[in-house]
């Protein structure tokens, strides 16, 4: 990125304001991932919309992050300016909701950069707003486990374990990138499918969303959600940095089996190797590069392919420069 338009860019924000040549992998679950030009992690979603207009005033691309739990970032880094929505961002309230019709039911409403396993702490231990400590706000269990922020899980319709956010989601508050407008966007026009959502066909950022749940029993909440862990602590290689499932699930399929069943069980290229315990986990043993991860990609789809005749869809979004 030419270097005159970042300093014009800088100059228009306090000091502080950004980090260059900041090392994506210390951004990413995989821990893979060379440096983006600038980086910043906006406040409000007022500083997100400002940085955005700059970033656009001064040509320089700008892309939005979460956790970054769901991205394998190329080598070369990336281009622009990288805005993390993150713990800057991660407010959340809890407020009872007036049906009319006698049931109880309240709205928790959580800013993007709340992680999903904050938001279902905070619906599970509501117990206070609710004014009765034995129970709790169901139907974000499955969210525990997710290693992501609110506005990733948004962009991607994270689910676990038969819940997706589409199932709770009453409303998306996002920004327009183009017009710097914010936008109410209700469930039903959010476009919510296996892992996609409008927000990828638009370009929005999600800054915030409300959840409808209702009470029920807390003890009966925790034991869902320690039931899921012990499912997710058996069943996934967590020891290891990778992005979660690597590959969308193919209709009528597993991934994991797929590339289990084509031999590629504890497959590796460099340091990426397909995990023994959870073949569709591309893992990082150390040292792996994204060319490294990239490379095995591409051979399993190959072989899966060859083998099944199944087309295996990376989940995981691939950023930045080679
Ligand atoms: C060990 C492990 C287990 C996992 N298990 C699951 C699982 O069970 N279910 C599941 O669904 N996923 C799972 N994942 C994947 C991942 O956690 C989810 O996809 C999560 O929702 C990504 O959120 P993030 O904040 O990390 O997003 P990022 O990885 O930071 O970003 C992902 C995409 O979302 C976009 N994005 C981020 N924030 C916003 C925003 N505010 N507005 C608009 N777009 C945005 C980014 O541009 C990017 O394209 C797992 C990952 C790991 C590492």
């Amino acid at each position: 990125m030419e270097h005159e338009r970042i300093a014009k860019l800088k100059q228009q924000f306090p000091e502080g304001t950004f980090l260059e040549n900041e090392p994506m992998s210390a951004h990413t679950s995989f821990r893979i991932g060379g440096p983006a030009d600038l980086y910043a992690e906006p406040g409000s979603a007022e500083e997100l919309a400002d940085l955005i207009a700059a970033s656009k005033a001064e040509g320089v691309p700008y892309l939005v992050i979460g956790n970054g739990s769901n991205v394998l970032v190329k080598d070369g880094g990336i281009d622009g300016l990288v805005l993390r929505i993150g713990p800057k961002m991660a407010r959340i309230d809890i407020v009872p909701f007036p049906t009319g019709f006698g049931e109880e039911w309240y709205t928790l409403t959580a800013e993007a950069g709340c992680l999903l396993s904050e938001i279902s702490a905070a619906a599970a231990d509501a117990g206070s707003v609710i004014g009765d400590e034995t129970k709790g706000l169901t139907g974000l269990e499955f969210a525990s486990g997710i290693p992501g922020s609110l506005g990733g899980g948004l962009f991607m319709n994270a689910g676990a374990y038969g819940g997706e956010l589409a199932d709770t989601v009453q409303m998306v508050l996002a920004l327009d990138p183009e017009t710097g407008g914010l936008r109410e966007i209700l469930n039903p026009d959010m476009a919510f499918g296996y892992r996609t959502t409008a927000l990828q066909k638009t370009g929005e950022i999600a800054v915030e969303a409300t959840f409808l749940l209702q009470p029920a029993d807390r003890e009966a909440i925790a034991a869902r959600i320690d039931d899921l862990r012990t499912r997710r602590v058996t069943k996934q290689p967590l020891r290891y940095p990778s992005a979660g499932s690597f590959f969308k699930r193919p209709e009528g399929h597993f991934a994991g089996k797929l590339i289990e069943d084509a031999g590629f069980k504890g497959y590796s290229i460099g340091g990426a190797r397909i995990s023994e315990l959870h073949a569709g986990f591309l893992i990082n043993t150390g040292g792996a590069t994204a060319k490294d991860v990239l490379r095995l990609m591409h051979v399993v789809q190959a072989a899966v392919s060859e083998k099944f005749g199944v087309r295996l869809e990376p989940e995981v979004r691939i950023l930045g420069r080679d």
